[in-house]
Order: structure tokens, then sequence, then C-alpha cells
């Protein structure tokens, strides 16, 4: 008999993404008139920057030809997106990271859920809530949780509430955890944490030997210079932090697939006996093990965000999308609702009206706006009251739906 593994179970059935899909489906098809605009999962829409399609099409025309083909290439990524790594993402804002240090992927979906296996199962683990739904399932699948009770709380996870009051970057917890997933700026909340805050979380880490994971999937959305990029911009996070950059949000690699994660070497985590093992070394294991690396135009299309064009072009992309991110803040901001994030990050957090509950707000915007955005609850308990909407879309339909939300809440 094959046992299955029960963990699996205990994971809500209806993910966020496949219920919304449903209630849009089931509405579209009652209304098939209707003219629905999805403000709801976090994709982006413009197209690939020119400077990047010519890289990714020379590195093709390349392996076609028997010089320039090329098999399996290096584990952690090829020297040149490395360096170019290194250099624009580091260097620039006074960071050094080694090139042993970078470790590319084919994502930070996969970075972020795979990290979990290079800890202990009874490593105790934090998350921010609501948080990106990846770090707590991956959690659950490997066995890190009891099961979870009616508001999705799963036991044996650290919730720490993002609220208002805190501004939506809470401040380390007073319990003893190993782990906690840190991601500024934030999805869904579009929350940046600043330097003061993060520097809290470091010395925290430190003085509780916990270990951050933290996810600037969001980074190119700052545009407060003030702002740290980087976590390894604070004194000491080398030693406490792993760091998760992806292309996907900040050059439009989506579909694309290309991130990388750092781990420092001088980041080390325990034994049972007390021991001291660098997390670097474990990473590269796992990942020699189980991953093979990102092909190689997609590599080069990658480094190419970095050539003097693509960081023109990939910077207009960005400013397009926090056009739309702000024309919804003032839009529904005019309109009565209160509103916060897309500042740092192409994400509003919406308060739903009238505490309505935010899947009961997910419906009467669908059916009487026909906009769909992403109800709070679904990235966690903290997010009850709230819905998230994305600026990722075309300038018209980001217009049409705030026309279309105020007139039919506005006040
Ligand atoms: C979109 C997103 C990512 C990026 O995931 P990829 O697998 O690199 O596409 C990572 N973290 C968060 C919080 C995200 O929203």
């Amino acid at each position: 008999m094959a046992r299955i593994n029960d963990h699996y179970r205990k994971l809500r059935a209806g993910y966020l993404f496949p219920e919304i899909g449903r209630r849009v489906k089931a509405f579209q098809e009652a209304n098939p008139k209707a003219r629905i605009i999805r403000l709801g999962i976090g994709d982006v829409t413009l197209p690939l920057a020119p400077a990047v399609v010519e890289a990714f099409r020379n590195a093709v025309d390349e392996m076609a030809t028997a010089e320039g083909f090329r098999g399996y290439g290096p584990e952690q990524g090829y020297d040149f997106l490395v360096d170019a790594i290194r250099k624009h993402d580091f260097e620039a804002r006074g960071v050094s990271i080694a090139q042993d240090e970078v470790f590319v992927s084919d994502g930070s979906k996969c970075d972020s859920g795979n990290l979990q296996e290079i800890f202990g199962a009874s490593c105790r683990f934090a998350v921010v809530d609501p948080v990106y739904p990846v770090y707590v399932d991956t959690n659950v699948m490997a066995g890190r949780t009891g099961p979870a009770d009616e508001s999705g709380r799963f036991t044996g996870i650290t919730y720490l509430p993002a609220t208002e009051a805190n501004g939506f970057v809470p401040e380390p917890p007073a319990e003893r955890v190993d782990l906690v997933y840190l991601c500024t700026p934030n999805n869904p909340t579009g929350a940046a944490a600043t330097r003061e805050q993060l520097a809290r979380w470091v010395a925290w880490a430190h003085a509780n030997d916990a270990v951050i994971v933290f996810d600037a999937a969001y980074e190119a959305y700052i545009t407060d210079p003030a702002l740290p990029r980087s976590i390894y911009e604070l004194e000491g996070a080398k030693e406490c932090a792993i760091e998760m950059r992806s292309f996907s949000k900040r050059a439009g690699f989506t579909g694309v697939r290309c991130a990388y994660t750092v781990v420092p070497k001088a980041l080390t985590g325990s034994t049972d006996t007390g021991e001291r093992i660098p997390l670097n070394a474990l990473w590269s294991r796992r990942q020699s093990t189980k991953f093979n690396g990102v092909s190689y135009p997609v590599q080069r299309a990658a480094a190419a965000v970095y050539s003097e064009a693509g960081l023109v072009q990939t910077a207009a992309q960005i400013a397009f999308y926090m056009e739309n991110a702000r024309r919804l803040r003032e839009g529904l901001g005019r309109a009565g609702f209160t509103l916060f994030g897309g500042i740092h990050a192409p994400y509003i957090w919406m308060r739903t009206p009238r505490r309505l509950g935010s899947w009961e707000f997910f419906d009467r915007l669908l059916t009487q706006a026909h906009v769909v955005g992403t109800p709070g609850a679904g990235f966690g308990p903290s997010g009850e009251g709230y819905l998230r909407l994305s600026a990722f879309n075309s300038r018209e339909n980001v217009d049409e739906a705030v026309d279309r939300v105020r007139r039919a809440f506005g006040a």
C-alpha cells in the first residue's frame, strides 16, 4: 500500500486562486456580456523588454551552432549572470556578496518552498499574517505543523499579525522561534519595512540564534531611496539571513522563470549537539541533488536586465505599473475607501467597506463592478476585512476599474 503523505491533507482544500477562478467563471457564464477586469492574481502584463528579448534570441541562436551549444550549465548559475547580480544588486548598495553565495534558480516560489528542507523537522517558525501562502503550505507539507483551525491558523506556527496599528510591519515575536519568513515590500499588504524595523529583526535574530528568510521579490518597486533594498544592507545580516530575489516582477519573467537566492557562508545552523554547520553548504548540496540549473538562454535574458538598455526599459515597466497603483490609490481614495500599500509595491490593500467580510466584498465587487480582487482572508486570518488589488494591468483597465468601483460603491 502506497501510503500518502498525510500532512498534505491538512492543507485547506480550496487554494485561494482556484476558488477565485471558480467564482469568476460562474459569474461570467451567468453574465456572458459582462466585461470582467481582473485585478486579482499578481501576474505581470507588459511584454518582455526589447533588450531582454534580444539577448534571449541571441542565446537561442548560439545554442543552434556547434560552437555555441551548451549542455548542463554550472549548478549555481553562469558567471556572467552571477557577476551581474553581485555588481548591480549588492555592490552598488555597498554590500559584497561572494560568487558562491549566489544560487540562480527557476523561481522564488520554488526557493521559498524548498528552503525549509535544510532545516530540522522540529524547527519552530513564524510568518507574518497575512502572507504569501507558499511559506506556510510548504512547511505544512513537510509536517512542521498540526492541523488548521476554523480561521485557517495551523497549530505549531507563530503568526505575527500585520495590522493597521503596526503599519503592517510586525515586530519580532517574544516567544522562541528558529526561523521567520519576511517579505518586504510585502505581498499582499504592500508595506515596506524601514531600515530601523529591519535592524530590530536582525538584532532579534542574533539574540535568538534564529534565521530570517527574506523575500525581496518586490525590491525593484521601492521608490524611497532611504528604504533598504537588501537585508544585507543591515549590519550583521549575513550571519542571520537568506535573501531571495526574482526577475518575475522586476522584469516580467513570470513566464520565463529566473530568480536567485543568496545564502551567505557566514550563516550557520546547529546540530543536535550544538555543532555549527554553514547553511550555504546544505543549500548547495540540496540544489545540486535536486536541481539542474536554469537554461542558458534564460540566464542570458536575465543578465540583459542589467545591461544599460535593460535597466532603462525595465525601470519604465515598473514606473508604468506604479502609475497604475497611484491611480488606484487616488481614485479609490477619493471614493472614500481606506487604502494601504501601492507606494513601494504594485499592490493596494483595501479595507472592505462597512466591515464586510473579504469574500463577501469580493463577490459584491465582482457582481456590481465586474472587477476581480483577491480576498484578504485568502492570505491568512488577519487579512479578513481587506481585499488586495493588483496594479498589473493596462492603463485603460485600471482607469475603468476605478470608475466602476466608484460608481458601484462610491461615497
Ligand atoms: C511573485 C512572488 C514571488 C516570485 O515568484 P517566482 O517563482 O520567482 O515567480 C516570490 N515571492 C512573492 C511574495 C511573490 O509575490
